[in-house]
């Protein structure tokens, strides 16, 4: 491999510079000094070049990463999880709120699942359900007909720039250390992580930087919702204010335990199998490996109690099985990264439309209680009344590093206006339109805030 085709990373100060390692994986570190180790710097081989390169496989990376291949885009797609999906799959979330004026993808999703037979069998209203193993190979082969390259168990650990545009990102794995060159690149890793690796400014939690609880979200089945029907969250229940949450409450209190959600709900997909969610931990940060960690290890062992609660109380719980929990615990919020437009409280208000509009939000304000004591007396919709409102495409645009876009929960916009668009609907109906908008700015050699709008020929109607 030429000189040309490495990335050179400084990694560690001039101390420490022995000479590099023949094997890419092999790795110098000097001796330990008190509180740090110092790593040799090294050069990276640049694994290939895409005009796209999406980090993140949630609702809105493999939309993105999807469209950018549909639009002729050499694209890239890396996720960490062993899985395409994100909160979607590996998160336990079967549940796809504000979908239904969506078309593209978000509709094409809907009719795949449909056609898998893995679309809710019990009515669920406005929300779509599905059931998580036909969503992840859905999501697969939709990824490989555009043609998009997909890295799993990949995760993004740095960024290199020349005079403030991205140029390559760099990830860990097992086949080591790698970087990848691109065009344009966008950040769906939910947490923004690139965005901040890259030395983008970002926002975080409430005007007291508390973010909202996680929750550990699983699968279960073993019982029938003809039988427990009226513990379930379906269509009829919605309609009358969700009156299913306080009785699920009682019968595991009955059973022996308090869930540390006070609003659990049951979510159908099939006759037999059913989402939970019924825990909330307080006070952690996503951004934080030892905090989702301590959080992850409570909310599974919480829903394992939960599950407990409800078997003893026998009758139709007397089957109650667990099937699966979340690979990781749910993360409402995290970075907010700073945009060339931030969606604003204001916006939901006056009901706001854009031009160069790439969403239209139908779903309210949906603030949980970032303390436990506020968990029963805060409103979620923080007096917040709002109207459909428009994302415009500069608020994915990143305002401090060229040449990035973001899509999902982590675009720029203020604490209560991202407790309503951050909804799977809105994540993956955004994420198309970035990874259009991408495709077009690297075909072209643009930044992405230069593509004339017109030519994206998009439409949130
Ligand atoms: C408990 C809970 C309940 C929710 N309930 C609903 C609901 O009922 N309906 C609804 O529509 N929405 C709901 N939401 C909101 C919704 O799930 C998220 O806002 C949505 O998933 C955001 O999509 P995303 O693609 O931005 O992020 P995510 O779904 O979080 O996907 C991000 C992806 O990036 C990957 N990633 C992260 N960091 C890296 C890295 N450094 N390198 C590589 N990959 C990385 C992750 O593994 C993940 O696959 C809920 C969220 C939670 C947490």
């Amino acid at each position: 491999m030429q000189r040309r085709d490495f990335l050179s990373a400084t990694l560690a100060s001039a101390a420490a510079s022995a000479s590099l390692p023949a094997a890419a994986l092999a790795q110098t570190v000097s001796a330990p000094a008190a509180n740090t180790i110092s790593e040799a710097a090294r050069e990276i081989p640049v694994v290939d070049t895409y005009d796209v390169i999406v980090c993140g496989a949630g609702p809105a990376g493999v939309a993105a990463a999807i469209e950018a291949g549909r639009t002729g885009a050499k694209t890239l797609l890396l996720e960490v999880h062993g899985c395409l999906g994100g909160v979607w799959t590996s998160g336990c979330l079967t549940w796809i709120i504000d979908n239904k004026n969506k078309k593209g993808l978000v509709a094409e999703i809907k009719d795949g699942l449909r056609l898998k037979k893995g679309a809710a069998t019990v009515p669920t209203g406005s929300t779509f359900s599905f059931d998580v193993e036909q969503m992840k190979i859905l999501l697969e082969e939709l990824c490989l007909k555009a043609n998009v390259t997909v890295r799993l168990f990949t995760r993004l650990v740095s960024a290199a720039q020349k005079d403030g545009r991205l140029t390559h990102i760099v990830t860990e794995s097992k086949s080591g250390r790698e970087a990848w060159g691109g065009k344009i690149f966008i950040d769906c890793t939910g947490d923004g992580d690139l965005a901040a690796r890259a030395g983008c400014n970002f926002d975080y939690g409430d005007s007291a930087g508390q973010g909202q609880p996680m929750s550990m979200l699983c699968l279960i089945s073993g019982v029938k919702y003809n039988e427990i029907k009226d513990f379930i969250r379906d269509e009829a229940d919605s309609k009358v204010g969700s009156p299913s949450k306080k009785r699920l409450e009682e019968a595991i209190i009955k059973g022996g335990h308090k869930p540390s959600y006070a609003r659990p709900s049951l979510h159908p997909i099939y006759d037999d199998l059913l989402m939970l969610m019924a825990n909330h931990e307080y006070g952690y940060n996503g951004t934080n490996a030892s905090q989702v960690t301590e959080a992850t290890l409570k909310g599974r062992a919480e829903v394992h109690q939960i599950i407990h609660s409800l078997q003893s109380l026998g009758g139709p719980w007397e089957n109650l099985r667990l099937m699966a929990t979340g690979e990781q615990i749910g993360v409402r919020e995290s970075r907010r990264i700073h945009g060339l437009y931030t969606v604003s409280r204001l916006d939901l208000i006056k009901g706001s439309r854009f031009e160069d509009a790439v969403c239209r939000v139908t779903f309210g304000v949906d603030v949980h209680s970032v303390k436990k004591e506020d968990e029963t007396t805060t409103q979620y919709s923080r007096g917040t009344s709002s109207k459909p409102y428009d994302i415009p495409v500069r608020s994915l645009i990143a305002k401090d590093v060229q040449g990035l876009m973001m899509a999902g929960r982590c675009i720029s916009g203020d604490f209560v206006a991202h407790s309503s668009y951050r909804v799977t609907g809105n994540a993956a109906y955004m994420g198309q339109a970035a990874g259009r908008v991408a495709a077009l700015a690297a075909k072209k050699n643009l930044l992405p805030q230069h593509v004339n709008w017109s030519d994206v020929n998009w439409s949130v109607e």
